[in-house]
């Protein structure tokens, strides 16, 4: 059999990857790293950077091309067959990684690379990194932890996929279909006819509602039908739990209570008292104590404010609407009619200016002026699906920088929200020269009735939010994978490009680079952008109460585990509600079992990491208010220091090479509307 996952000649060959191909190709990648790090680490003489670290880089770099693929179709076109052969491979990774991570032979290896002289900083940084990971995968643990820790991290690995298995197939499982239009009033045409082409491709008759974003958000925010807005909100929040519609089929509870279980004696098992001391060890953050106080200052400039906001929220909707009390499926539906009120404007009136057709071009003439580069559209290359794009890099001297995969839309089997992930990372050594590929993945609504996909400003913010992670990963000039791009930056400052680039999305200069009326083409009238800019920061001190409250969540629970309590996940999310929230759900809604930022995804005692990078991306911004949104050199600064420059310096040095000092939180609140 011919295996197209070991086919590394180029892009990967999507449309030839089989289920059956998966283990296999694992298998014989995951051999041969082993027999090559056998005869590197047998090998006479005093291991160099050349001789030794390179390729060991090299074979790392192997292994992640063959499995990116793997990983990334999981999540994009997922299938049973898929799933089932993801899942065999995911305890031989692991193992793998354990086993790579305790080999005392490699690590004496790195040390004795890590002595001599000769090194530039890049290397030292690298160096650094990998002593400081040998030491957390348990290299000096005596054999009978060592081998506890390999068991903790399989059935971690495995337990964290089954959590999100349970909670795609939970958003899978739920439809809802309307047979008479009346049902559906309030909500734009954009939605209704999303609606109706959901029913029709799965043969059904009327309008089909699902768990979708694009087809939840709209009944949250416009559905008049206030028992369909509740019916949807109480699905959508009690996915993958003992709640709601489909009450304990795929409920994630056990599959918490064993992760935070399992975290936690890891930790302890490599000395740490719990495991947000383990996840802080890899950031910039120092300790607990700095991360509670950095939160609870936030939630001191803005919880009374955000309570405000609420009594304001409410007010309106009794005194406009006759809504006697407001509950948690009335907050988006009274919020955007406040909003319209107050300001005269709506995601949908925006939405015609902003068709994907225009927004892409004008992102890349944006990012062609800020950091000098070309982007173009490669037609025909092999893909997973017809509506994925594939884009090239080019810097202004015409060298080929970075490309990258885009795929836009919400379909089914396809995971929610919006990632860049890597496809291949940059490696410069005597025997490679390979460019860095991304795949950027959205959910936006798609294509509906033959117009082109019209997209809401919010998704407009994550297009860019998502293409500045794509810069970071795509732009960089470090050899070596391990601190290239994203790689060996700590997680957090990972989010500073993506939510730098977000301000180029409120900009005059560079709103005319990305709107455009999808009839006429107009640009977006002065007027709505004057109502646009000053709607900006409605209710923004509610939404940050909103992170505050999932940051809190999350640190605390890796914080305060206890084996004789449990994880008392809900009594931790009540008591941080107590302390930031201002409107709390129903007893019946279970938003930990949905929570895959930190239960499946990377964000464990780790999502305070967005409003801690916010910081950084605040300030840096702030620089091209006081020079102009792009000027040239501000933007060369940014290019140089921090995009091209990835993990291969520590995140507070390369801030303070491009801003000149260290990141103070003032931009932060002012951007926010919070005055500090
Ligand atoms: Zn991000």
């Amino acid at each position: 059999m011919h295996n197209a996952l070991l086919d590394m000649s180029g892009l990967p060959p999507f449309s030839r990857i089989l289920p059956e191909h998966v283990e296999p190709a694992l298998d014989a990648t995951l051999a041969d790293c082993r027999a090559r790090i056998a005869a590197l680490t047998a090998a006479d003489g005093v291991p160099t950077w050349e001789g030794f670290v390179e390729p060991l880089e090299e074979l790392d770099d192997r292994l992640s091309r063959m499995w990116s693929p793997v990983g990334h179709l999981n999540g994009v076109v997922n299938s049973d067959a898929l799933r089932a052969a993801y899942n065999v491979c995911l305890p031989k990774l692991s193992a793998y990684g354990t086993e790579v991570g305790q080999n005392a032979d490699l690590f004496r290896g790195y040390q004795a690379v890590a002595a001599q002289e000769h090194l530039d900083s890049t290397q030292r940084k690298l160096l650094s990194n990998a002593l400081r990971d040998f030491h957390l995968s348990g290299v000096d643990l005596p054999a009978d932890k060592q081998s506890r820790y390999k068991e903790i991290s399989q059935e971690l690995s495995a337990l964290t996929s089954k959590y999100a298995e349970n909670l795609l197939d939970a958003t899978n499982a739920w439809s809802k279909r309307i047979e008479d239009e009346a049902g559906l009033a309030g909500l734009p045409d954009s939605a209704k006819a999303l609606a109706r082409q959901t029913a029709e491709q799965r043969g059904e008759p009327g309008w089909l509602l699902t768990l979708d974003f694009p087809s939840y958000q709209p009944v949250m925010t416009y559905a008049d039908d206030r028992a369909l807005r509740r019916e949807a909100y109480e699905a959508y929040g009690t996915r993958a739990s003992d709640r709601g519609p489909h009450a304990g089929r795929w409920d994630n509870t056990e599959v918490m209570e064993r992760i935070l279980a399992l975290r936690h004696e890891l930790a302890q098992l490599l000395g740490f008292g719990n495991y947000a001391e383990r996840s802080l060890a890899t950031k910039m953050a120092k300790d607990p104590a700095q991360v509670l106080a950095f939160l609870e200052d936030l939630a001191r400039h803005s919880v009374e404010r955000a309570r405000g906001e609420l009594a304001e929220l409410a007010e309106f909707a009794r005194a406009e609407h006759g809504l006697e009390t407001l509950e948690p499926w009335d907050l988006s539906y009274y919020s955007e009619k406040l909003r319209q009120h107050r300001y005269q404007i709506g995601q949908e009136e925006l939405r015609p200016y902003f068709p994907i057709d225009r927004v892409l071009p004008g992102m890349f003439a944006v990012v062609e002026r800020l950091f000098g580069l070309t982007i173009t559209e490669v037609a025909e290359v092999d893909s997973w699906h017809p509506e994925v794009r594939f884009f090239e890099i080019r810097d202004a001297a015409g060298a080929l920088r970075g490309q990258f995969y885009l795929d836009p839309f919400a379909r089914q089997n396809k995971r929610g929200g919006a990632w860049m992930d890597v496809c291949t990372n940059r490696l410069h050594t005597v025997a490679c020269d390979q460019i860095p590929v991304a795949y950027l993945v959205c959910n936006f609504s798609p294509p509906v009735g033959g117009r082109p996909s019209l997209l809401t400003h919010n998704e407009v913010e994550t297009l860019f939010h998502e293409f500045g992670h794509g810069l970071h990963h795509m732009l960089t000039k470090v050899d070596y994978p391990a601190v290239a791009g994203i790689n060996g930056v700590p997680w957090d400052a990972v989010e500073l490009p993506s939510q730098f680039m977000e301000n180029w999305c409120w900009e005059r200069e560079s709103i005319d680079l990305i709107a455009g009326h999808v009839d006429t083409g107009a640009p977006l009238p002065d007027e709505l952008y004057r109502r646009m800019r000053s709607a900006k920061n409605f209710q923004s001190a509610m939404q940050m109460v909103r992170q505050l409250e999932l940051a809190l969540f999350d640190f605390r629970i890796h914080l305060e585990y206890d084996p004789v309590r449990g994880g008392r996940v809900y009594d931790i999310l009540d008591a941080v509600r107590d302390q930031v929230a201002v409107m709390k759900p129903p007893t019946f809604h279970r938003f930990a079992h949905g929570f895959s930022h930190i239960f499946s995804g990377g964000y464990a005692a780790g999502y305070y990491s967005y409003k801690w990078a916010e910081v950084l991306s605040a300030d840096a911004f702030a620089l091209f208010e006081e020079r102009g949104v792009f000027d040239p050199a501000a933007g060369a600064g940014f290019r140089e220091n921090i995009l091209e420059r990835g993990g291969s310096a520590e995140a507070m040095d390369l801030f303070v090479a491009f801003r000149g000092r260290e990141p103070t939180i003032d931009a932060l609140l002012r951007h926010s509307g919070i005055a500090a």
